[in-house]
């Protein structure tokens, strides 16, 4: 088991007397009560009333019993975990050149996946056939096939309205703008479907594996684009419309007026983007993107490596301007040109410390991610488990059937 299942954020409302099984749910896979007689404790609800809400997650399957432990009180109690195999999660994390399909278990452990060249740029129609169809090797792969589809998770480079589950305005996107991916995709999965934007789904798997015990992290993810995502009180900010966090198409002053993709000119991306630093080195060497650019940095290539530490500067300053916004406990570093070691990591910093307010950045700290890899659909798998599990969605599904979750 991860340490993720047990590293939810706790549950943001008191207990109330007539709460169904969803919040008992909730007390067990949050740590705060793993026993029968500790539920009771912490509810105040009699062990009869306490034994019926765990019938009916007994009868969906979503909880096990395990080892006998000793309760407080001396009398022997076998603790109760969340049953991870109760259901299947489809996680699929669309980039600007790949997508990375997988099914993992209600924990987000990872039961199999698949790389596929597909991208953003194929269009909405033709991606999404063939992620259904990559969706259903994988599932055979993970020997999932009898499995109940608990939901699934999606995430995309853009800006992403998510209630609506549609892509915001412009992107690198194009044919995306408004496209009904729900719709589109309940033809073949009527289970429930999260759309959101990768960041964000980068910003949940980090703080839900390595800081749930911080209440305020921003994420920055460096790679061919360049984006941040927030927490903030525990829980992933998604602002107004959607666009919360997208940093990389803010003008920044003070570093000429390179023309971004976007349209517009002197973005954050324009100027430390992998594409635009690819575009500054080309010169040198072909490449228009993030890979390239830290191919050279691992090769020793001091063009290279000088460029990605003064982007670590630009970028520095962007950063400092959110850091005295939000005052953040932790700021972590990821995406692709994060992973060469200290080189963007350096400027970023420097710029922080230097331009923040004191007080802002007096207990900061500053991590590279903790993830190799998969961590965006760690973070699809999560945004689904979350709210398959959250109390007025389970509690919903239980009433309506003993069976929480659809086969497909
Ligand atoms: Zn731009």
């Amino acid at each position: 088991m991860t340490g993720i299942s047990s590293a939810a954020a706790p549950p943001p409302t008191p207990w109330r007397p007539d709460d169904g099984p969803g919040r008992i749910l909730e007390l067990i896979t949050t740590g705060q009560a793993r026993t029968r007689s500790g539920i009771a404790r912490l509810t105040g609800l009699s062990r009869s009333t306490v034994g019926q809400r765990l019938d009916s997650l007994f009868e969906a399957d979503l909880v096990r019993e395990g080892d006998v432990t000793a309760s407080s009180r001396g009398r022997p109690s076998r603790s109760i975990h969340l049953n991870g195999a109760a259901g299947a999660v489809i996680a699929v994390d669309i980039g600007e050149s790949r997508t990375r399909v997988a099914v993992t278990d209600l924990h987000a452990n990872v039961l199999a996946d698949s790389v596929e060249p597909l991208a953003v740029g194929d269009g909405p129609r033709a991606l999404l056939d063939r992620v259904t169809a990559t969706v259903r090797e994988v599932i055979e792969e993970a020997e999932a096939g009898d499995k109940p589809v608990a939901g699934i998770g999606f995430g995309l480079p853009a800006p992403v309205d998510y209630e609506a589950g549609r892509v915001l305005g412009w992107s690198v996107m194009s044919g995306w703008d408004n496209y009904d991916i729900r719709g589109h995709l309940h033809e073949t999965w009527q289970v429930p479907i999260l759309i959101d934007n990768d960041v964000n789904l980068l910003t949940l798997a980090e703080h839900r594996r390595f800081w749930s015990d911080r209440q305020n992290l921003l994420y920055i993810k460096a790679g061919t684009g360049v984006g941040s995502g927030m927490v903030i009180g525990g829980h992933v900010h998604r602002g107004a419309q959607g666009a919360a966090g997208d940093i990389g198409h803010a003008h920044i002053n003070g570093f000429g007026d390179p023309q971004c993709r976007c349209g517009n000119q002197g973005c954050l991306e324009a100027l430390v983007g992998g594409w635009a630093l690819a575009r500054d080195l080309r010169d040198v060497q072909e490449g228009d993107d993030a890979r390239h650019v830290v191919d050279r940095v691992r090769r020793g290539d001091s063009h290279a490596i000088a460029a990605l530490r003064r982007a670590g500067r630009v970028l520095g300053e962007s950063v400092a301007h959110a850091t005295s916004l939000l005052n953040p406990d932790v700021i972590v570093l990821g995406g692709m040109l994060s992973t060469t070691g200290d080189h963007l990591m350096a400027g970023v910093r420097e710029v922080v410390y230097q331009r923040s307010l004191p007080l802002a950045t007096r207990q900061l700290q500053i991590a590279p991610t903790g993830y190799k890899s998969h961590a965006g659909i760690t973070g699809a798998a999560l945004l689904v488990r979350d709210h398959v599990l959250s109390p007025a969605v389970l509690d919903v599904a239980l009433a309506a059937g003993s069976q929480p979750f659809l086969r497909p």
